[in-house]
């Protein structure tokens, strides 16, 4: 099987929610709650506002709940079983990852997409499953909120950050609007989520009539019949050809810098708990040589995006063609390269993201305090200065963000940078699917200790106050100290 799949059974999913239930229970899980409420001006703050309900926001908020801390939410701006790019902007027609990853699932082996495929599905569609297709790998992820309940409310955007007292303002805006206060903050915001899409110099200025990013909505029926350039070799660049491609598009140009197609998936290729668990804990140096191999020997599309652009014969591969400009004309695009000049109706730039928090009116107030890599992390001596890691957020243990000059903007270290833009402090374990519940127990371990320090002398005098017995009192009787038995012998 590999993008149908038949139809479920109802039954086979209760099952696995009623076992789900049961592995909770034995591991007496979610813990009590133990934090003590906070207020602002007689409003009750919250503990943990997470910003996102993708993925990460979702691992981030299931393993708080768990964890005791339930005074949480999580807010998505996008409607309810949207969020995250599935639906929208991923035009693969599968994950690139493995269907046995565990995924978002937190040790819990009733959690996982298996698990919650082989209930509806049976063991042999799982045997027959090639890769998950993606409108699948949504189900999922809208059943693993349903079934843990975690609390997340859809259409309401994060639209400012503020200081107050102790705890952080938050202005939210959409389905509910207001201002609320919370004590951390986790931006799960995703890989366009701390900054937007990388727009190339080349593009600035051109009218957005010809021409789109891969994350944009993008109208593929219009296509049909034109010449379109895409501009990229990445697995975006493949996804958004063939679609283009399957649409109808007359003729499609990938247009690719590099000289050869990258190959090896180097990173995915030593994947093992050592990367997973001993990566954050590296020297600087070494994280920096890692992150920049990998920056530098790339990430090849799937093979299967690849042949779904390259079995249609309108498809054409131009390697060692870099982008000179582009020019409006009457009647589309100009494109000068350096192969030569070529005509197209439209261009698809699949040119990726950027972590420059400056361009989002959300981080206006946190922007210019984030300390990066490039301020004092990075020397020399470590390797060449790329600058898409100098501009890495420097982070703390727990994701939370630095502060460029102490003292300046001290909610930083409030406010957890879960999302792609950790790569460089953390390794792969706050973007992609395999080591993602390692990500969100590390954040809430993280946020666990920082409230419990918080609020220690709260705990201390809970200590003093607790006057529980377990002993009644009647469960010996004091005998004659030895002392005076030795004299009346
Ligand atoms: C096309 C594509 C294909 C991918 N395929 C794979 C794959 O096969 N395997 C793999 O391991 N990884 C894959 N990834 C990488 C990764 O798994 C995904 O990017 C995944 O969606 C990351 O989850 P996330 O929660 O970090 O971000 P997202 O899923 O993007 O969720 C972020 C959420 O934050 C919300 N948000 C952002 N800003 C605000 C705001 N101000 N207010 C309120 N809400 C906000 C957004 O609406 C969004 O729903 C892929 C990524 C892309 C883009």
């Amino acid at each position: 099987m590999t993008h149908t799949v038949p139809l479920p059974t109802a039954s086979g999913l209760a099952a696995l929610e009623a076992r789900l239930r049961q592995d909770l229970d034995v591991l007496e899980l979610p813990a009590k709650p133990w934090v003590p409420q906070r207020q602002h001006n007689g409003v009750a703050a919250r503990d943990v506002v997470v910003i996102g309900a993708g993925m990460c926001g979702l691992a981030a908020v299931a393993k708080l709940q768990l964890t005791g801390i339930d005074n949480v939410v999580a807010y998505d701006a996008a409607p309810a079983g949207m969020e995250g790019p599935w639906l929208t902007f991923a035009r693969m027609e599968t994950l690139r990852s493995p269907k046995t990853l565990a995924g978002p699932a937190l040790g819990l082996p009733a959690l996982t997409f298996r698990a919650w495929f082989t209930a509806q599905w049976g063991d042999e569609a799982w045997l027959a499953l090639d890769k998950i297709p993606k409108n699948l790998w949504m189900d999922y992820l809208i059943w693993y909120r349903k079934v843990l309940n975690l609390p997340v409310h859809n259409n309401v955007r994060l639209t400012a950050i503020e200081q107050a007292g102790s705890l952080i303002a938050l202005d939210i805006d959409g389905a509910e609007t207001g201002r609320l206060f919370t004590r951390h903050l986790v931006l799960a915001t995703g890989r366009s989520g701390l900054g937007g899409m990388a727009i190339p110099d080349f593009l600035q200025g051109v009218n957005h009539r010809w021409w789109a990013h891969s994350a944009d909505e993008i109208d593929f029926a219009a296509l049909r019949g034109k010449r379109l350039a895409v501009i990229g070799a990445g697995a975006s660049a493949m996804d958004n050809a063939a679609t283009a491609l399957e649409a109808g598009a007359g003729a499609v140009d990938m247009l690719i810098r590099r000289k050869t197609m990258p190959r090896i998936n180097k990173m995915t290729g030593i994947s093992s708990p050592g990367v997973i668990h001993g990566m954050h804990l590296l020297p600087d140096a070494w994280k920096w040589k890692f992150v920049d191999y990998s920056a530098a020997t790339q990430t090849p599309p799937p093979r299967s995006s690849t042949l779904r652009v390259s079995r249609h014969p309108n498809a054409r591969f131009f390697l060692d063609c870099g982008i000179v400009a582009v020019k409006e004309q009457a009647d589309g695009l100009l494109i000068e390269t350096t192969q030569g000049k070529m005509h197209y109706d439209f261009l698809i730039a699949a040119t990726g993201f950027t972590n420059d928090f400056n361009g989002r009116p959300e981080f206006t107030a946190i922007a210019p305090h984030i300390r990066s890599w490039s301020d004092g992390r990075y020397h020399a001596e470590m390797g060449p200065p790329r600058q898409t890691m100098l501009a890495a957020p420097d982070l703390g243990p727990a994701f939370e963000f630095r502060e460029r000059v102490p003292g300046n903007c001290p909610m930083l270290a409030h406010i957890h940078c879960f999302n792609d833009a950790a790569m460089l402090t953390h390794g792969k374990v706050s973007g992609d699917i395999p080591a993602i519940s390692t990500g969100a127990e590390r954040l809430v371990l993280g946020i666990t200790a920082s409230l419990f320090a918080e609020d220690v002398d709260r705990h201390f005098n809970n200590l003093t106050a607790y006057d529980n017995p377990e002993l009644q009192g009647d469960e010996w009787t004091d005998s004659t100290p030895l002392l005076k038995q030795e004299n009346t012998l």
